[in-house]
C-alpha cells in the first residue's frame, strides 16, 4: 500500500492505471533514495513508496506523512499572516485571543523545515501543517495563539533538518515581534 497521510488514507484512489513517481523531476538522480521505483499503483500517487518514506511526504497530497493536511482552516480565531520576507518586523495592533499565522515557503524535497526556537510567555503554538499543490514547494503554516498582553511578544523560528539524511550547518532564523493588546 502506498504511503499516505491520515487524510488521504480515507480517500479512494483510481487503481485502474499506474502513476509515475515525480521525485526525479525535483531532485538530482544521486539524491533519490535506494529503491526508488518509477511507477506507482495509481495516477493519484506521485511518489513511490521509497521516495514517500525518504522525503516524509504523502504519496497523494504531498503533505506530511504524520500530519493532517486538511483544506479546511485549522482555526476559528482571527489571525494575521506573516510570510518569509516579514522576518525582523514588528506587527502592531493584535489582541489577546487572536493568532499570528506564520506561512513560510519550504522546498519539500530538501528535507529542511522550521521549528520553534523561542516564544514569549504569552505565545503558544496552536497548530501547524504543510500545504502543498503537488509541486516542489509548499508552505509550512504555524498558528500561534496570543494569550496575554505584551507590547513586544516574540516569535523566533529556526530552520531544522526534518529528515535524518540532511545535515544543516548554518540554520537560518526567522523572527518577528508582536504588539498584543487587551
Ligand atoms: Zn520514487
Ligand atoms: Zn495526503
Amino acid at each position: 500500500m502506498a504511503k499516505l497521510c491520515h487524510e488521504c488514507q480515507q480517500k479512494k484512489p483510481d487503481q485502474s492505471v499506474r502513476g509515475t513517481c515525480m521525485a526525479p523531476s525535483f531532485v538530482k538522480a544521486v539524491n533519490l533514495p535506494q529503491g526508488h521505483f518509477p511507477w506507482t499503483a495509481s495516477p493519484n500517487f506521485t511518489l513511490c513508496d521509497a521516495c514517500a518514506d525518504h522525503f516524509g511526504r504523502c504519496a497523494w497530497c504531498g503533505g506530511s506523512l504524520s500530519g493532517w493536511n486538511s483544506s479546511m482552516l485549522p482555526t476559528t480565531k482571527r489571525f494575521c499572516q506573516q510570510f518569509d520576507n516579514d522576518s525582523g518586523k514588528h506587527v502592531e495592533g493584535m489582541y489577546v485571543g487572536e493568532q499570528i499565522l506564520v506561512k513560510l515557503t519550504v522546498d519539500l524535497y530538501s528535507g529542511i523545515s522550521w521549528r520553534v526556537k523561542q516564544l514569549s510567555r504569552g505565545v503558544s503554538l496552536a497548530n501547524s501543517r504543510i500545504i502543498t499543490e503537488g509541486g516542489q514547494y509548499g508552505w509550512l503554516e504555524m498558528y500561534f495563539d496570543l494569550n496575554q498582553v505584551d507590547s513586544k511578544a516574540g516569535i523566533l523560528l529556526e530552520q531544522e533538518a526534518s529528515r535524518s539524511w540532511v545535515s544543516l550547518k548554518n540554520p537560518q532564523m526567522w523572527g518577528i515581534t508582536v504588539e498584543v493588546k487587551h
